[in-house]
């Protein structure tokens, strides 16, 4: 009868002395005349198990059989392991291959591993050691999230993918339609008439579940979403990704510093647990990419971050500027959206941590963010990160149904998608705030990636939706 398998993780953690069943694939083959030793992952860990094979008639024609990215089972003992790098390894009794793997073919080659090339292999980069770290701490920073706001009472709210309010970022967004694209039908005005389509009206992929999340807020207290989000903008920066996962909490009662001191701990827990939870794949990624990794992920945890009017911000910036201390592609002054340099210049020239910017002119924000006495200015609130820039917007939300309604007016959108919005601020209205967070700009923090098309399994960016 075979043994049960057990998985490398676990393998690498046992006494020696005892029969064991190893599954994985072969990520090298070495040896001399005498012995074979294969290194096998299969994904629990980043670290391999080294199999140690006795040459003979017998095993010849397996090992043959046997190179990079073969799949086998592997059956023998665990033996104390002479050679440096592990406490054990497998004396190999029992060898069964799953799949060969043919040398020649295998898109992972040593000759090319740059980021790039592995890009346009994204099926088979999970076989290496850098995405099988990248896709076991996205798992691991997923479950953080929901263990984070489960331990606190928040309840996750489904908010939907498919969705009919163009409220936020109009132009970004995805059109869902069945509609016959070679014969669309038109209403009287000449234009696609939508109430053929499936859903009866114009409909589109959503880019943030925010305001189905306020909805969730005004009744049990505090809430997260967690899901797929999508975003049209055809900007090939490397952190914008036109599929991305996004955290967006919204809690009632909770003003702007409110939302401040949490959008501050959640973070530092999730590197907490990150560095508790996963330092093996961290400890790869900092040795073989970015020595300054597990320092800047600990520098995060013990320091307060910095919290700043937009206006002093611009202050500094221009300060900066006219004492010739830095040059900006896009040029800066009170008024403008700050640009990912401008971030960056604050956050890691200027005061070396992160920095919570609030109080941003209400013209480059939402029209859901609560006004400031000022009439210029809403509690907008973005953290900016080293390397990143912003990770997390945020704000606290307008509560009162008078000065929204106001606020639609003025920008000169539609009301009548947004009653149901509105209705909030209608029946018992609560102050309340949220803030969301890219998944995908956590993951390049902690894994110090710098291409975002890095961090997510298959990425979607313009002109780019493989398998
Ligand atoms: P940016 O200015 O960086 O484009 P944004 O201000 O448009 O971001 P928000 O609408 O505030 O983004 O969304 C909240 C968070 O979602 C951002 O702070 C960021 O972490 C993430 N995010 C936004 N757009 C993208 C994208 N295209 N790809 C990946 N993450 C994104
Ligand atoms: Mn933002």
């Amino acid at each position: 009868m075979e043994i049960s398998r057990t998985k490398v993780k676990d393998l690498l953690q046992m006494p020696a002395g005892q029969r064991v069943l190893a599954k994985g694939w072969v990520r090298t083959k070495r040896g001399n005349k005498e012995i074979a030793f294969i290194a096998l992952n299969d994904g629990s860990t980043i670290k391999n198990v080294q199999i140690v094979v006795d040459k003979n008639a017998d095993t010849e024609p397996i090992l043959a059989k046997i190179s990079t990215g073969a799949c086998i089972g592997v059956e023998g003992n665990l033996v104390e392991s002479v050679g440096s790098g592990q406490a054990v390894e497998i004396h190999a009794e029992n060898i069964t291959v799953y799949g060969e793997c043919d040398p020649v073919r295998y898109p992972l080659q040593k000759k090319d591993t740059s980021f790039e090339y592995l890009r346009s292999v994204a099926h088979m980069r999970p076989r290496t050691n850098t995405f099988g770290a990248i896709y076991r701490l996205r798992s691991q920073m997923a479950f953080a999230i929901h263990d984070y706001f489960h331990s606190r009472g928040f309840v996750y709210v489904h908010t939907p993918l498919i969705t009919a309010s163009d409220a936020e970022g109009a132009g970004q967004m995805f059109q869902v339609t069945t509609l016959d694209l070679n014969n669309v039908p038109k209403n009287k005005k000449g234009q696609p008439d939508y109430s053929k389509d499936f859903f009866g009206k114009m409909t589109s992929l959503t880019v943030s579940g925010q305001l189905e999340g306020e909805l969730g807020a005004t009744a049990l207290g505090e809430v997260y979403t967690f899901g797929p989000t999508f975003r049209a903008e055809n900007s090939n920066t490397p952190r914008h990704l036109a599929e991305f996962w996004m955290i967006e909490p919204e809690m009632a009662f909770y003003d702007i510093n409110d939302n401040m001191d949490l959008a501050e701990d959640f973070i530092k827990s999730l590197v907490k647990y990150a560095l508790n939870n996963c330092y093996d794949d961290i400890k790869f990624l900092n040795d073989r990419y970015d020595n300054e990794l597990i320092e800047r992920l600990e520098g995060v945890i013990n320091t307060e971050f910095v919290r700043l009017e937009y206006t002093e911000g611009i202050e500094i910036l221009e300060k900066a500027v006219a004492d010739g201390k830095v040059t900006f592609e896009y040029p800066i002054s009170w008024g403008v959206d700050l640009q990912s340099e401008h971030e960056r210049y604050l956050v890691e020239k200027h005061f070396n941590k992160p920095v919570i910017l609030t109080g941003y002119p209400k013209d480059i924000k939402a029209f859901y963010m609560k006004q400031n006495e000022d009439g210029k200015t809403v509690r907008a609130m973005d953290v900016l990160f080293p390397k990143i820039g912003e990770i997390i917007g945020g704000s606290e939300r307008e509560a009162s149904l008078t000065k929204l309604e106001k606020r639609i007016d003025e920008l000169q959108m539609s009301r009548k998608g947004l009653e149901w919005y509105l209705d909030t601020r209608r029946f018992g209205s609560c102050p309340h705030s949220g803030f969301g967070l890219g998944f995908e700009r956590l993951l390049l923090f902690i894994t110090g990636m710098s291409n975002i098309r890095d961090v997510i399994p298959f990425p979607r960016t313009p002109k780019n939706a493989e398998y």
